[in-house]
């Protein structure tokens, strides 16, 4: 990896960061706050959270098995998937290499901050090809992005090839694990203090229930970690969120479970949408979604549509032609979704 003075951009790196008035006060037990020009009515509301959410880290770091100080916490993963952007891309320089299909918040950010966006198309099967990925980049190449299990195919991503990349590769590699959840592969997460530069995504909108309360959060070592919180917003997840996100983390048995009734019914939708004769091909899945390519898909969305029931249509996505993406829901939507499929 190239050092990260190096890979960090000038103004950043040199960046005096707004020093918030709960920084500047710590530690020592106080009881009347008149730092901040706060408002003393409306408890709790009218306090500022924390702006490094210290309490929810330390339950994350439990719960999640990564040290509180790798760990930064965003509005939803698209604050740290734009961080990256800010912190470590020049505009108009340099680029970045993504593999296509994937995720489409890596190119719209890339847009945002004027940085080229490379694509590396996927293999049959949506397989990794990290030599191909390597062979993109070039002395201007930041950050290259992976996901895994990846949006929209669904499968998990082969180890050995992420791990081809992560040697290979002298900036970030961005893991983005949204979905590992649902999958039964061991978590890059977990393997933080072996790659220095890797980064690796989570979010509590998915397996954690929580798309509403928007936090997610980026992984990585300490240093890179204390770059992204210089740059970020001071008070970025506020108090109902913060409290929110504790009140689930001190209970992870009920994603468990969550996640293995969603497994259950993957499976099942498996069977059944695998029995429609309009169904060509269902894509392997770690995740809490099907690819399913069909015999019209524009035809079918619209016809759902009409029912009332919303999938996401892939149709005019590379690679992934004729395909509707669908959520794995409730059995009971699972099910309407499967008589209504089967009378069209
Ligand atoms: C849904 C999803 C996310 C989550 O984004 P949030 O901003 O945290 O809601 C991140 N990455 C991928 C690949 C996703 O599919």
């Amino acid at each position: 990896m190239k050092e990260l003075k190096e890979l960090t951009r000038e103004n950043v790196w040199n960046l005096a960061p707004y020093s918030c008035a709960r920084n500047e006060f710590s530690g020592r037990n106080a009881s009347v706050y008149l730092d901040a020009n706060e408002n003393p009515y409306n408890s709790p509301f009218n306090r500022y959270p924390d702006p490094l959410q210290l309490e929810v880290k330390k339950q994350l770091a439990k719960v999640k098995q990564v040290p509180e100080e790798s760990i930064f916490i965003g509005n939803g993963s698209d604050e740290p998937i734009d961080l990256m952007y800010r912190c470590f891309t020049e505009p108009k320089v340099d680029n970045v290499v993504a593999m296509d299909p994937t995720y489409g918040m890596y190119k719209v950010c890339a847009d945002i901050n004027d940085v080229e966006y490379r694509t590396v198309m996927l293999e049959p099967g949506f397989r990794l090809n990290a030599e191909k990925m390597l062979a993109a980049c070039d002395e201007h190449t930041k950050i290259i992005w992976l996901c895994t299990p990846n949006n929209p195919s669904g499968n998990a991503l082969d180890t050995n090839e992420v791990i081809k990349v992560l040697n290979g590769f002298d900036g970030f590699v961005v893991v983005d694990e949204a979905y590992s959840d649902f999958s039964s592969q061991k978590p890059f997460r977990l393997e933080l203090a072996k790659y220095p530069n890797m980064v690796v995504l989570n979010t509590m909108s998915k397996a954690w229930g929580c798309a509403g309360i928007r936090m997610g959060m980026a992984f990585a070592q300490k240093n890179v970690i204390d770059i992204m919180n210089k740059v970020k917003y001071p008070y970025n997840v506020n108090i109902l969120t913060q409290r929110e996100a504790l009140e689930l983390l001190k209970d992870p048995y009920e994603v468990d479970k969550w996640v293995r009734t969603i497994l259950l019914e993957r499976s099942r939708m498996i069977d059944a949408i695998g029995l429609l004769p309009m169904c060509r091909k269902i894509h392997h899945s770690d995740a809490n979604f099907l690819l399913v390519e069909v015999d019209d898909a524009q035809a079918t969305y619209d016809y759902l549509v009409d029912k009332g029931i919303i999938v996401r249509n892939r149709n005019s996505v590379r690679l992934c032609e004729g395909c509707l993406r669908i959520t794995i829901g409730t059995k009971t939507e699972n099910q309407e979704l499967l008589a209504a499929l089967r009378t069209m």
